[in-house]
């Protein structure tokens, strides 16, 4: 597998340079999705733009995009589901950095100079995934299994639902 991206990344020295990255990755690169997905195949396109906004806060404008296999919770069989998410986030290393971030962006705590490419890649899908994927009514083979398996529900990081309930805060 070849990667022209470098793995660790610095978002603010990339901020304040305007770059933008683009490339795709393969599934089975990407550790905590792999738990998730029935099937690790195929490849995640990703876009990401540092900018800094008029507030000086530097900023990441994210897009993921791929399709995964995962366990259908109604009948547990595999549905393959797209997965596509836009978003902007807002880089704070402390309280007083968060509380100026713009409404809109969403949280994203930088405790050292630079991060893991994949982990943003990662985060950004784990954040797109359904809790709950369901095939359609008419496509469920078994509609007598139990809707309360949450094997796979289970095994979210715990990383993602705090950054959800940050998002809603
Ligand atoms: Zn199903």
């Amino acid at each position: 597998m070849v990667s022209e991206q470098p793995q660790t990344i610095s978002p603010l020295l990339l901020a304040r340079n305007r770059e933008h990255i683009k490339g795709s990755i393969g599934l089975d690169l990407l550790p905590r999705l792999k738990d998730i997905v029935a099937k690790s195949e195929g490849q995640v396109q990703y876009s990401f733009s540092f900018d800094i906004d008029q507030d000086e806060i530097c900023i990441i404008k994210a897009y993921v995009d791929t399709r995964i296999s995962v366990i259908c919770q109604r009948c547990l069989k595999p549905i393959s589901i797209d997965i596509e998410r836009n978003s902007i986030l807002g880089i704070f290393s402390n309280s007083e950095e968060l509380d100026r971030l713009d409404n809109e962006y969403e949280p994203f705590e930088l405790d050292e100079e630079t991060i893991s490419l994949d982990m943003l890649i990662e985060d950004e899908l784990l954040l797109a995934m359904p809790i709950a994927p369901l095939h359609n009514d008419n496509k469920c083979k078994d509609k007598n299994t139990t809707k309360r398996s949450t094997k796979n529900i289970k095994e979210n990081p715990f990383s993602v639902l705090k950054k959800l309930k940050n998002n809603k805060a």
